[in-house]
């Protein structure tokens, strides 16, 4: 069976109550290909988690954008991944860009992020990506590798994972990855999990593409035959994101 496309609005640090509300009901209003077809999850900040959960449309789900990285306890400012079970939140992003680079989450913290999420039955979307520098010296391979191998020293079970590869450079920047470039890297991912984790998994896991996705560019990169799917940052706050969504078919 092939691949279930999967789409992710990471809305990361943005909107009101009002804003998440807007969202909502265009989301709500879409006529969209169906569940087996296109696997959809927006991830909304913390404080609305709640509000979109009770709001969205029963097809689609909801991400975390982080949760901690062992049991919740003393770590002020914290949301635990008891407590995104504990609201039934079945998602959550780990490794974000934004978090490796700003917040200096290391590969090792990402991974043990990634296996305790795991371990309390949550699924996972795992982000890797190289930064411009990174792809200029000609290292893409060896960072995402080194990305996903930390993961894969963690994790003896991906069903419950989806890998996004994010350039870095192509975030938030409007610099989107060639399709060619996409499905290079995606190639090379999955052929690294065949090599080191294994064929059933480099199979089934999805891969999918973050970084400056839009209705414009969308087609073109989904049909590249590595290409699983998107996480999408700022078109996902806007009603592009259906055109995204239906860019599965
Ligand atoms: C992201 O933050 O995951 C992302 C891909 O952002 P954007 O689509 O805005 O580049």
């Amino acid at each position: 069976m092939g691949r279930q496309f999967f789409v992710g609005g990471n809305w990361k640090c943005n909107g009101t109550t009002d804003d998440v509300k807007k969202i909502v009901s265009f989301l709500n209003g879409a006529d969209v290909p169906s569940e087996d077809v296109v696997e959809v999850v927006v991830s909304p900040p913390f404080v609305f988690l709640g509000l979109v959960k009770s709001l969205l449309r029963s097809d689609f789900g909801v991400a975390a954008q982080n949760c901690w990285v062992r049991k919740g306890g003393a770590f002020t400012g914290e949301i635990s991944a008891e407590m995104l079970v504990n609201l039934n939140i079945p998602w959550v992003i780990l490794g974000h860009s934004e978090r490796r680079l700003i917040l200096n989450e290391s590969d090792e913290f990402v991974s043990d992020k990634v296996a305790y999420a795991l371990s309390l039955g949550l699924k996972v979307i795992a982000c890797v990506g190289e930064t411009l520098e990174q792809r200029e010296s000609g290292s893409t391979m060896a960072i995402v590798s080194a990305q996903t191998k930390a993961i894969a020293e963690k994790v003896s079970n991906w069903d419950n994972i989806v890998l996004a590869y994010e350039p870095v450079w192509a975030i938030g920047t409007g610099k989107v990855a060639t399709p060619a470039q996409a499905q290079e890297v995606h190639f090379e991912l999955r052929k690294w999990l065949k090599e080191n984790v294994g064929h059933e998994v480099a199979a089934s896991v999805r891969i999918i593409y973050g970084g400056s996705v839009n209705g414009a560019n969308c087609k073109e990169l989904a049909v590249q035959p590595d290409v699983d799917g998107f996480l999408v940052g700022g078109a996902s706050l806007k009603p592009e994101f259906i055109d995204i969504i239906k860019s599965a078919t």
